[in-house]
């Protein structure tokens, strides 16, 4: 597991933001942060994404670094939180105009799925299948390479576009929560820390 990101969706420094954190960025780029984001490797080199941030380019190297035993362009997988920009806008780079991704899977929520259809330019990537949409569903794992079980927990926030989730990411000796965006903590939320050895929350 690789933390790429753990920085709001603009990052920082943010654009046009004149706050103290985000001057000493500018200053100083050991200080600046990239979008949330985290990797996921397996004993076989295999290599996911949680998340596709404006940062996309430098994350993924990031990872493909962290999986020495492949070098493989694109990501195995993405999976999607929601539809705010800092967690899909990287998507982009999937696109002709870059990498002209080859049905990279991306599992997303229902709502998620549908929003990639219908708008531009990701129903492109749809369409040209750069990308090849697989729905989640909250609750169920989804199985990768037989060594990481990725499983979407339903979060409350803004909800415009899409459905927002948490991923509860089991591996072979360790489990992990990592849930970048939520407006409150509902009852009951501190269940979801159980049964994780470590867990990456929103902190804003
Ligand atoms: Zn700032
Ligand atoms: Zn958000």
């Amino acid at each position: 597991m690789i933390v790429l990101g753990t920085a709001q969706d603009g990052g920082l420094p943010q654009a046009g933001c004149d706050c103290e954190a985000c001057r000493a960025g500018r200053g100083n780029p050991a200080t600046a942060r990239r979008p949330s984001c985290l990797g996921l490797v397996d004993g076989n080199g295999g290599r996911w994404m949680i998340d596709a941030t404006p940062e996309f380019g430098s994350q993924l190297a990031e990872l493909n670094r962290g999986a020495a035993s492949r070098t493989g362009k694109t990501p195995d997988g993405i999976f999607l939180t929601h539809a705010h920009v800092g967690h899909y806008a990287g998507l982009v780079n999937l696109g002709r105009e870059v990498m002209s991704g080859d049905g990279v899977p991306l599992w997303v929520m229902p709502r998620m799925a549908g929003f990639l259809e219908m708008n531009q330019p990701w129903a492109s990537l749809v369409k040209e299948r750069r990308v090849v949409l697989h729905e989640m569903s909250a609750g169920s794992p989804v199985q990768l390479g037989g060594q990481l079980a990725v499983q979407p927990i339903l979060v409350p926030h803004r909800d415009e576009f899409s459905e927002t989730v948490a991923f509860r990411i089991e591996g072979p000796s360790r489990r992990v929560l990592w849930l970048p965006d939520i407006d409150r903590w509902p009852e009951g939320w501190t269940d979801w820390l159980i049964d994780v050895d470590v867990a990456w929350l929103d902190g804003t």
